[in-house]
């Protein structure tokens, strides 16, 4: 999922307390900074297949060193796990030979400085080889996808979309020992809650006999195979579709894709629906409404003066849906009212560039899922110092951004709102260079 090398270890997903979401950390996945959450305040269950590193709560995640050695912290968690059902057998089995794997703790840490445009990103999702590979996918796999969509009722783009942004269609699984890398991060990672519980699910994963320990791989942050599940989503929603008795999302490309429809199901997918449509707005519009929270039907919009870009259509239907209005690079940028299968998405990865790129990788597949609106270029996203300058700035103008972390969420976006307001700008709560400058001269 993100492309450029700083934005590679990106954490896109919510995470309540106890648990987290990683992001992913092959090519394609968006940044903070570009990502817009439509469900700003309302920490989801964490569903997940990505893996994430800590983006909304870095005070929790303050790292600790450990106090005590690796060998007493895993014979401590063994008897938890034993604890829990996983067999002594097992257990020693699977952590044969293990050690702390020191290039997850350095991915762990990592806070990347830059942000990779929301346009460069879509560019990267939909790069003119992943759709083609992706078309002759759907071609290979149309009779397992044809009852994939009938069991589940998830269009087969879609589910070869996320294919593709997860794994690039397998091919880049990550080849990291899951138990190894989970294990690190319960010893001496930023959220050992969370690597714990994720680690005790693989270990219950192994004890099915789905997998076999040495071929458990994934990437640092525990999120494995072709749909990138981390373990505790894998417990709830991988399926063995081929039918040969294991739940393999590593091998088998039928599992992998029906457990992917399964989790989609699972978070709201609406048969035969739409993801959403692009949307011209009227040059005085209230681009405050542009937040995830403001939800009205498509006809709502429509009153307020939401129209289409000059030759696109409306897909059918969808007049009496619920849509938030999407704002990927402020107003200057293309707008889109996005539906329940959008939300469904977000719910795989909650990043908004991630889900257009999904959006649209499905539609390109079809030979649309093209833009309108023109991407204000110039208008480059804050860099990470750049980003808790503005929170820093803000704040101290009485527009509370709350702890000033680098990361622009609902908080920030109320703050930057506010602060637009005041200077007579259109108050999409985008961060811009023109902004901070503008701040700093106060
Ligand atoms: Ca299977």
């Amino acid at each position: 999922m993100l492309p450029s090398l700083s934005n590679r270890w990106q954490l896109r997903q919510l995470m309540t307390a106890s648990s987290l979401i990683l992001l992913v950390a092959c090519a394609e996945k968006p940044t903070a900074a570009d990502a817009v959450p439509l469900v700003p305040a309302k920490p989801a269950t964490p569903a997940l297949m990505t893996p994430v590193k800590p983006a909304a709560e870095p005070e929790a995640d303050a790292f600790i060193p450990p106090t005590q050695s690796f060998e007493q912290w895993r014979d401590g968690f063994r008897q938890q796990a034993l604890q829990a059902g996983v067999s002594p057998a097992l257990f020693d089995r699977a952590f044969a030979g293990i050690e702390p794997d020191m290039s997850v703790v350095k991915a762990d840490r990592s806070q990347p400085e830059f942000a990779r445009p929301v346009w460069e990103y879509l560019e990267g999702a939909m790069s003119p080889v992943r759709v083609r590979k992706g078309q002759a996918l759907l071609a290979q796999h149309a009779d397992i996808l044809g009852r994939i969509e009938q069991r589940y009722g998830v269009d087969r783009q879609v589910l070869v979309a996320v294919w593709g942004m997860e794994s690039s269609f397998g091919q880049f699984q990550g080849d990291k020992s899951v138990i190894r890398s989970l294990a690190t991060l319960a010893y001496e990672g930023r959220r050992p809650d969370f690597a714990h519980s994720q680690l005790l699910a693989a270990l219950q994963i192994l004890q099915n006999g789905d997998i076999e320990p040495e071929r458990m791989l994934g990437s640092w942050a525990g999120a494995m195979g072709q749909t990138q599940f981390i373990p505790t989503t894998y417990n709830t929603h991988a399926v063995d579709f081929d039918g040969d008795g294991r739940r393999d999302i590593w091998n088998s490309a039928a599992d992998a894709l029906a457990s992917t429809a399964h989790y989609l199901q699972s978070s709201g997918w609406q048969p035969g629906q739409s993801w959403g449509f692009e949307v011209a707005l009227p040059p005085t519009f209230d681009f405050a409404k542009a937040d995830g929270t403001v939800r009205m039907s498509v006809s709502e919009w429509q009153r307020l003066g939401v129209t289409l870009p000059a030759g696109a259509r409306m897909p059918a239907g969808v007049e009496n849906l619920s849509a938030t209005l999407l704002l990927p690079a402020g107003y200057r940028g293309p707008a889109f009212l996005v539906l329940d299968n959008f939300r469904a998405i977000l719910k795989y990865n909650n990043s908004s560039s991630y889900a257009m790129g999904v959006s649209l990788l499905g539609e390109r597949f079809n030979g649309s899922g093209y833009i309108y609106g023109q991407w204000p270029r110039d208008d480059l996203p804050l860099s990470r110092s750049e980003r808790i300058e503005l929170q820093t700035l803000l704040t101290s103008n009485n527009y509370d951004a709350g702890n000033p972390d680098g990361i622009i969420g609902a908080n920030t976006r109320k703050a930057i709102r506010s602060a637009q307001q005041s200077l007579g700008w259109p108050a999409d709560g985008y961060p811009t260079h023109k902004l901070l400058e503008s701040l700093r001269n106060r």
